[in-house]
């Protein structure tokens, strides 16, 4: 079966819900059992019980189910936001005395709850240069027991050598975590290429629509059991609108995604051509350094790019953005909309500094017609020559 195909059909059941095509959105706290025996019996064990409205119904099994077969997992859970997920894999594999290796382009929110939280459990992180492929062995201690992975990064877009990675991490009886957010679990395969533990925020691509958060977590074997029960253990559930969002997402994103690559990469691709362009971060363009790996391992790319323009100051800056129309300035990533925010990343590298002369931006390409998104990039451009 054919991803397209799958993501319409995993995880539904209209025939067990009058013909219904959507699944009930199920608010629970409470499920009550006919006998005592039913009670007893009652364990919790597996995603797929309903015992508590903790543990999940109908509709987070919805979800859980597309999203699992998506990535080709044997099981998922959905968090309620992609932070937890995140939190939730790193915590199924690491326990005091740890060391864990997590790539220096991570999302930012990792890297805190790694030096934070982590940290103060008694778990050592170490970070490492994205384009370690291979040589990332030389980083690794008798006590690594994770290798963290997001490729590619989500401000500055390095492309990881994921297989290289995975042998490396399995030698050495290291597991291997992936942040799939920006692939959607749609673009890259993961688990084909050795990950042991998917996340993804589910958020962005996912719901699609900028106004609902989740996350999951997607296993293989058995790291099923360890992230079922440290789901369990921390309690960090999806609601049930939410879990009904991002179910009802999933049917679409296969369309939503295939236009975001298209548009994103004429975009990238008009930007690379203009002169006030110093760089543009794209691993879909042939000039990007991490263009092969992509190509490798991608069927393709979202709409989160960034770019990299001349030395801009505040005030041209400011008369760039204020005056855009299409593109909205905000976090997040992966609704019908376009964004545009200028991102520094310098704070959040320790192993490769960020020193680039000029001002970053990123930029998420949405849905809109890529000739209005493209008018909408050249005003402001011309709105900072002017303001130059
Ligand atoms: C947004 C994001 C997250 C966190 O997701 P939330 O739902 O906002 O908590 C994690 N990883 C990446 C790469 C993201 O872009």
């Amino acid at each position: 079966m054919n991803d397209d195909t799958r993501v319409v059909t995993a995880g539904r059941d209209p025939h067990g819900n009058l013909g219904v095509v959507n699944p009930p959105v199920y608010h629970a706290s409470t499920v009550l059992f006919e006998t005592l025996e039913a009670l007893q019996q009652a364990r919790g064990k597996n995603p797929r019980e309903v015992v508590y409205g903790r543990n999940g119904t109908p509709t987070t099994h919805s979800l859980q189910d597309a999203y699992a077969a998506l990535e080709g997992a044997d099981m998922a859970v959905a968090t309620g936001s992609g932070k937890a997920a995140i939190v939730t894999a790193l915590l199924a594999c690491l326990e005091a005395g740890d060391h864990l290796l997590v790539v220096d382009s991570a999302y930012l929110p990792t890297r805190s709850f790694a030096c934070g939280i982590l940290r103060s459990f008694g778990v050592e992180t170490s970070f490492y240069d994205p384009a370690a492929g291979e040589d990332i062995a030389g980083l690794m201690r008798p006590n690594t027991r994770a290798v963290y992975t997001e490729s590619p990064g989500s401000l500055t877009f390095e492309i990881q050598d994921l297989p290289a990675i995975a042998r490396v991490a399995h030698d050495r009886g290291a597991v291997i975590i992936n942040d799939n957010t920006w692939s959607g679990g749609y673009f890259l395969k993961p688990f084909e290429l050795g990950v042991d533990i998917v996340v993804q925020a589910g958020t962005k691509y996912i719901v699609g629509h900028s106004d609902a958060m989740c996350g999951l977590v997607a296993a293989r074997g058995a790291w099923c059991e360890r992230v079922w029960n440290t789901f369990l253990a921390l309690g960090n559930c999806i609601g049930p609108d939410d879990a009904y969002l991002a179910q009802r997402g999933i049917r679409t994103m296969a369309v939503r995604l295939q236009r975001h690559h298209e548009t994103g990469l004429r975009l990238a691709r008009w930007l690379s051509h203009h002169g006030d362009v110093i760089r543009v971060l794209h691993p879909g363009l042939e000039s990007d350094p991490g263009h092969a790996l992509w190509q490798r391992d991608f069927t393709g790319a979202s709409g989160l790019f960034g770019v990299l323009i001349k030395p801009t100051s505040h005030d041209a800056l400011a008369a760039m953005v204020n005056g855009l129309t299409l593109f909205g300035m905000g976090w997040s990533w992966g609704g019908y909309e376009s964004l545009l925010v200028p991102v520094d990343p310098s704070a959040s590298r320790t192993v490769v500094p960020w020193e680039e002369e000029g001002q970053l931006l990123r930029i998420h390409a949405g849905l809109e017609d890529v000739e209005d998104l493209i008018a909408d990039l050249d005003a402001a451009f011309r709105r900072r020559s002017k303001a130059s």
